[in-house]
C-alpha cells in the first residue's frame, strides 16, 4: 500500500523571518476587509509576490450563500503571474467574534484547487502559511502538498500553457 507523506513546519508567528512575520501580519490586518456579517467569521489572505510586493483580501460573503468568495480566491484574482512577477506565499489567518480557538486554519478545498492552478500557470512553488490568531502557523513549502491526487491542466488534452 502507498502512503501519501508531505513536509510540514510548525512555527509560532515570532519565529518566522521577518519577511515572512510581515506576510502574516497583512493576513491579519485583511481580516478587516471582511464581509462576513452571517458567519462573523472573518478570513483575510495575504500573498507575498517575487518582487515584494504584499497583496491581501478577504471573503466576502452574500446572502445567496453559495455566492461568497473565500479571502484566498478574492486576492489570487487580482493577480496576474508572468515570468518575473510570480506568488512566492500566501498567509491565511481569522478573527471571529465567536470562541472558535486559535488554531491555524487552512484553505478550503476550492482554494486548494484555485492556488495550485496558480502555482502550474507560474510554474513555481507557492508556499502557505496557515496561521491561527494566537500565533501559531502550520507552513508547508508546496501548495501540491495540500491536493494530492489534484485535478489540473495535465488532465485536459486542450490544455496551451500561457500566463
Ligand atoms: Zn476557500
Amino acid at each position: 500500500m502507498d502512503v501519501y507523506n508531505f513536509p510540514y513546519q510548525h512555527y509560532l508567528k515570532n519565529e518566522l523571518p521577518e519577511e515572512m512575520q510581515k506576510l502574516a501580519d497583512a493576513a491579519t490586518a485583511a481580516t478587516e476587509l471582511a464581509y462576513a456579517p452571517y458567519s462573523k467569521f472573518k478570513v483575510g489572505a495575504s500573498v507575498l509576490m517575487s518582487d515584494g510586493t504584499i497583496l491581501s483580501g478577504a471573503n466576502q460573503e452574500n446572502a445567496s450563500y453559495p455566492i461568497g468568495v473565500c479571502a484566498e480566491r478574492a486576492v489570487l484574482a487580482g493577480i496576474h503571474v508572468s515570468e518575473d512577477y510570480k506568488v512566492k506565499a500566501i498567509a491565511v489567518t481569522f478573527t471571529s467574534d465567536a470562541p472558535v480557538g486559535d488554531n491555524p486554519i487552512a484553505p478550503c478545498g476550492m482554494c486548494r484547487q484555485s492556488i495550485l492552478e496558480m502555482q502550474h500557470r507560474q510554474d513555481s512553488p507557492i508556499a502557505i502559511y496557515m496561521c491561527g490568531p494566537g500565533g501559531k502557523v502550520i507552513m508547508i513549502e508546496d501548495a501540491e502538498f495540500l491536493l494530492p491526487f489534484s485535478f489540473g491542466s495535465k488532465d485536459l488534452p486542450s490544455f496551451k500553457p500561457q500566463v
